[in-house]
């Protein structure tokens, strides 16, 4: 079931096309209060592309140069978990690392994009994500795929914030309450619109595709046992237990 989040409340609705191509008015169901409802992922992606090294400081941090054209990689689907579910480390790594982002869901087929195209129109929303990382296997593999994708690795806010002007924002990440990252999407190298329109020049982005914009520098190892949030300004915290 879909819903509208409006503080403690949701209103739910019949969906009676696509998520993405919503009518003008929505006829809503009665209230039902958020702490009554268990929440699922609210999109099934067909893929999850994460952009790397787009905040100077974090790619500083990691001793990489910043890229001249956005450095892109994949994330399993099957890595998604909600707001409160656990992060579980896996026994094959050593060092478990957030990586708080915001993370742009697609509207609609997205090809090919030009300079001129407005690619704010293939947006559908934002929403919080946690691009959990091995970093240790990262760094043995060369390529990422393992080391983003165990299961757990990519907690994602259950609602998506759809109107949002997110060109100068403030992302912070917090493990049990005390502030490791503090960034502002202000100082990505490369911006939102920029990266849908580089990205669909590479492959077809899809409705409810995720693209993950990048994290800012501070990021640090998580432990068993921890609280990890990422709260974004205007969309919200999304928050995981470490197991
Ligand atoms: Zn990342």
């Amino acid at each position: 079931m879909f819903g509208t989040i409006k503080d403690d409340l949701i209103l739910p609705f019949n969906l009676l096309n696509n998520l993405f191509e919503l009518p003008e008015k929505i006829k809503f169901n009665q209230p039902i209060n958020s702490a009554d409802v268990k929440f699922l992922p609210p999109v099934t992606p067909s893929k999850i592309i994460c952009v790397g090294r787009n905040y100077p400081a974090h790619a500083k941090e990691l001793g990489n140069e910043i890229p001249g054209e956005p450095l892109l990689f994949l994330k399993a689907t099957s890595s998604i978990i909600v707001s409160g579910e656990k992060i579980v480390i896996p026994e094959q790594s050593n060092q478990v690392e957030y990586e708080g982002e915001l993370a742009i869901v697609i509207k609609k087929t997205c090809k090919n994009l030009s300079e001129n195209d407005n690619a704010l129109e293939y947006i559908f929303g934002y929403f919080c994500l946690n691009d959990v990382t091995a970093r240790d296997l990262q760094r043995k593999d060369v390529q990422f795929t393992r080391a983003k994708s165990f299961d757990t690795f990519c907690p994602i806010s259950a609602f998506i914030e759809t109107n949002l002007d997110v060109s100068d924002i403030r992302l912070v990440t917090k493990v049990n309450g005390e502030i490791r990252q503090d960034g502002r999407t202000s100082e990505m190298v490369f911006s939102v619109p920029f990266l849908i329109q580089y990205i669909s020049n590479q492959m077809t982005l899809k409705a409810g595709d995720i693209v993950a914009t990048g994290t800012p520098s501070g990021v640090s190892k998580l432990n068993r046992g921890d609280i990890c949030e990422v709260e974004i300004e205007g969309i919200g915290i999304l928050k995981n237990p470490v197991a």
